[in-house]
């Protein structure tokens, strides 16, 4: 079942969305060659839990971590742990908060110290892809239509989408309908409605799109080894377009999102307050 999230809804997910943004504004800070994958993962605990939310991703069907950190060819669901970040890894961190019943869910990649071009092409390429498929969401539209822009831009670039694991629903379940794929063809699926709110988040192969899961049953890397890069955004549908609830208060995830405006508002009533974010992260 597909809820449509009425305005005072809608301000409780900003809340959320900005405690969860926020904390990973501070992770991207702080991430450096030579910490652990739990270094990180204790830092993004502690700034959700001091910012009023619980992690999102901690116990959920037993997952170990507050946030999944996920390495090179690792796309996604990477367990955090004793592993090292080295010069030149792409590191995906996958993060979502819940703050009173409300949850939010962002991702991005970070290249750690200098990558090869290849990989800033990845990043670049994927970050692109989901600022694609935010702007194509408003009423009316289909959702396959997000999955489709995404899919077109990612294809056309040489790169891969990963069909196994797909976008969602998210409000008072951190996954709700609809599935929302990073593939498909324009105008299938159910039609978007203002107080919808979807986690988009295209991940994008170097090689193939296939991919398995590594023995410890979460950490999903691609089948051919090659790299993987994700970005994720909460991105509410309203009046006219869009609201990119996840929207980072200081640097933008990447710089493609500069293009989705100030306040990630893709309509031109875009007058609702972002006040709430900002007292929230305080
Ligand atoms: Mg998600």
């Amino acid at each position: 079942m597909i809820t449509c999230k009425s305005s005072r809804e809608l301000e409780k997910m900003r809340r959320s969305a900005a405690v969860t943004a926020g904390a990973l504004d501070s992770l991207r800070a702080a991430v450096a060659a030579g910490m652990t994958t739990a270094e990180i993962d204790a830092l993004a605990e502690d700034l959700i839990r001091s910012h009023g939310g619980v992690p999102a991703f901690l116990g959920y069907q037993g997952f170990t971590g507050s946030v999944c950190t996920s390495v090179n060819d690792e796309i996604v669901h990477g367990i955090p742990g004793t592993r090292r970040l080295n010069d030149g890894d792409l590191l995906k961190i996958d993060i979502g908060s819940c703050v009173d019943g409300w949850y939010s869910d962002m991702a991005c990649t970070i290249p750690v110290g200098h990558v090869s071009a290849e990989a800033q092409r990845l990043v670049d390429v994927t970050a692109e892809a989901l600022v694609r498929g935010i702007e194509v969401v408003a009423p009316g539209a289909h959702v396959s239509d997000i999955g489709n822009a995404i899919q077109s831009y990612v294809e056309e670039q040489g790169f891969s989408v990963v069909r196994a694991l797909v976008g969602h629903g998210i409000g008072t379940s951190l996954h709700e309908d609809p599935p929302v794929p990073n593939y498909g063809r324009k105008g299938n699926g159910p039609t978007l409605k203002p107080g919808m709110v979807l986690a988009i988040e295209p991940m994008v192969n170097a090689g193939t799109w296939k991919v398995r899961t590594k023995p410890d049953q979460w950490t999903v890397v691609t089948a051919d080894g090659r790299l993987s890069a994700h970005f994720e955004h909460t991105v509410a549908v309203s009046q006219e377009g869009y609201e990119v609830l996840t929207l980072s208060q200081e640097q933008p995830l990447h710089q493609a999102f500069n293009r989705l405006g100030q306040h990630g508002k893709g309509d031109k009533l875009g007058a609702t307050e972002t006040a709430g974010r900002i007292q929230a992260f305080g």
